[in-house]
């Protein structure tokens, strides 16, 4: 932990010293110049600001290496401090430590038969957590982000009515991470992380206001508005799994009939591949489900690679489902990009061409001339990748600034 020779108290001004450090942090290596041109604040203040920076140790001057770089330029003490972001799937946690600056410290893979009870889940995570800081010397965390694959009260921090898993709904997961940790802790759903992922470092980077769609066993989406996960006045905005798809009767685990999640989601899916399998509709699934293995998502995926008309049409008919519902988000919301992320991505091409297709033909030209609809670049690592990015976001937001100094930056007794 890096040691103060001052009260450190006395310098900051939170506002100003915290807009010039997330200007530094935030793009990597700047000139003063650039600061200024940025921040909309004078040099003299500039000149403080970044005094007190390097005083407390959390900015550092790189000094020019050759004669082309004649100023010197700024960067962020990356590793003073470390931030984790875990991501917990229905069947996998995943988790990552990460400098100040996101660059990976570890990461960290642990598969689950049952995420059922809060209490074993959560004490497993807690575990793998600690273990993971303990084996790269990490003492303290700064702050710790965490995707759950349910419904979050977000200002709350507890998961609120989570479908397939009651015993979670109201388990404090905030407050018990808080304690465990001693840093500050933000829970969200999957969904927003994930897209806040994928505008930090994946293929919306530089887009301010996109749409993230998480194809997989549900379907919901992620809005980022002007860079920001937009959650709507109770949290559950982008929540489209149980929007109507017109003409369709399928019955829902909601109650209602004609959910996307009904139609198109993993599990209704590898319904539709039994019936195929079973209609012998799908030579491919149901030689599959002879050898008496259960019928997935992925078996659809491989029946269209080895050119089954039933699988081919299958994925078609799932992207244009999903395709028809992102075209009333396309419309009402004007996003940049549609991305689309989640376990059916494995259904490639045919799947993404076929949400683009019914996204064009029921939008605006205005909409979507300029649209991108592709496919996550990040994966797996969305998850984790956004959940850092989340809580990293918000320790260095201006309210919390100064908060963060004091909770990580020790003064020196001595001085
Ligand atoms: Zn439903």
């Amino acid at each position: 932990m890096f040691v103060l020779n001052m009260r450190h108290k006395d310098m900051i001004t939170p506002n100003t010293t915290s807009l010039i450090y997330n200007i530094i942090r935030q793009n990597g290596e700047i000139n003063r110049m650039g600061i200024t041109e940025l921040s909309g604040v004078s040099k003299s203040t500039i000149s403080l600001q970044i005094n007190k920076l390097i005083k407390l140790g959390l900015i550092e001057e790189k000094i020019p290496t050759d004669a082309s770089q004649r100023k010197l330029k700024l960067r962020i003490c990356e590793h003073i401090g470390a931030v984790a972001g875990v991501f917990l799937g229905i069947t996998k946690l995943t988790m990552a430590i990460y400098t100040l600056d996101m660059s990976v410290i570890a990461e960290k893979e642990y598969p689950f038969d049952s995420i059922n009870d809060p209490v074993e889940t959560n004490g497993i995570i807690i575990e793998q957590l600690k273990l993971l800081c303990r084996e790269h010397q990490i003492k303290t965390l700064w702050g710790i982000g965490i995707g759950f694959p349910f419904p979050v009260n977000f200002r709350e921090g507890k998961p609120d009515s989570p479908p397939n898993v009651p015993l979670w709904h109201g388990y404090p997961l905030k407050d018990i991470y808080e304690k465990e940790f001693g840093c500050p802790v933000l829970v969200d759903n999957d969904v927003n992380v994930m897209a806040l992922g994928e505008g930090f470092r994946g293929c919306t980077v530089n887009e301010s206001d996109f749409l993230f769609i998480k194809a997989g066993t549900g379907i919901g989406s992620g809005l980022i508005v002007d860079g920001d996960i937009y959650r709507g006045a109770n949290g559950c905005a982008g929540d489209i799994g149980h929007i109507a798809v017109d003409g369709s009767s399928a019955q829902c685990h909601c109650g209602n009939t004609g959910c996307l999640e009904a139609v198109a989601g993993g599990k209704a899916l590898a319904e539709k591949a039994k019936q195929l399998a079973e209609s012998g509709k799908s030579p491919y699934l149901k030689a599959i489900m002879d050898t008496g293995v259960e019928l997935t998502a992925a078996h659809i995926s491989e029946g269209a690679i080895h050119a089954d008309f039933a699988c081919i049409q299958l994925i078609k008919h799932a992207g244009k489902a999903i395709g028809e519902v992102a075209a009333k988000l396309v419309n009402f919301f004007n996003p940049s990009s549609l991305v689309i992320g989640g376990g059916l991505t494995g259904f490639g091409n045919i799947f993404i061409g076929a949400i683009r297709e019914a996204v064009i033909s029921r939008s605006p030209h205005l909409a979507t001339y300029d649209l991108n609809v592709r496919m996550s670049e990040l994966e797996g690592k969305a998850g984790p990748i956004g959940a850092g990015t989340l809580i990293l976001e918000y320790i260095f937001s201006s309210g919390q600034f100064s908060t963060t100094i004091d909770r990580n930056i020790e003064e020196s007794t001595g001085a």
